[in-house]
């Protein structure tokens, strides 16, 4: 299966991600991301959602900068958004622990988009009343806990570049930003 290159903005993090045909290429309409988009140095995406490589922490590897992983999250349970210190760019964003192995790629940071194959899932799109709806969450649920099952089973959950297994700890320390950050980004 194919493996594809990201990178940061600048070059001083540099990685693979490994085989995509184990993972889920999903667009996500949620506040959250867009303001994490923002508040990163990205362009505003609006109404228009982002897109993520859904895999496993085992399927990023690091040419360089693996050191320069920081991360935050919006408020103190949050999903973990880990930037590249050197410029900025949103990388990945995982959960807040290594024991569920999770782990997106914002796809801005990869080179060559095409080569993940089309978007299989949408979250949080909005409508009229105000509400959210999912599209192809079949596909995202079970790919996840699918891939979360196997990682956690053959032990490749260990393999993770995020936390520190000793203590079960990020490896960078968690800026968590206040609540209320979020919609002062999004005003
Ligand atoms: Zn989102
Ligand atoms: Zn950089």
């Amino acid at each position: 299966m194919a493996d594809v290159p990201f990178t940061c903005r600048c070059g001083g993090v540099k990685g693979t991600l490994h085989n995509v045909g184990w993972g889920n290429h999903a667009r996500c309409f949620c506040q959250s991301c867009r303001a994490a988009d923002i508040h990163t140095g990205d362009p505003d995406p609006g109404d228009g959602g982002i897109t993520v490589f859904q895999t496993t922490p085992d399927k990023i590897t690091f040419e360089t900068g693996q050191n320069k992983l920081v991360c935050f999250s919006f408020g103190p349970k949050n999903l973990l958004r880990w930037q590249a210190e050197c410029c900025g760019a949103l990388l990945f964003n995982t959960l807040r622990t290594p024991h569920v192995p999770f782990a997106a790629l914002r796809t801005s940071r990869i080179p060559e988009p095409d080569r993940l194959g089309p978007v299989r899932s949408r979250g949080f799109i909005p409508d009229k009343n105000g509400r959210h709806r999912h599209e192809g969450m079949r596909h995202l649920v079970l790919g996840m806990i699918g891939r979360s099952l196997f990682a956690r089973l053959t032990g490749r959950w260990k393999q993770t570049p995020f936390f520190d297994l000793g203590t079960s700890r990020p490896v960078a320390e968690v800026r968590v930003l206040p609540e209320g950050a979020r919609h002062d980004i999004l005003k």
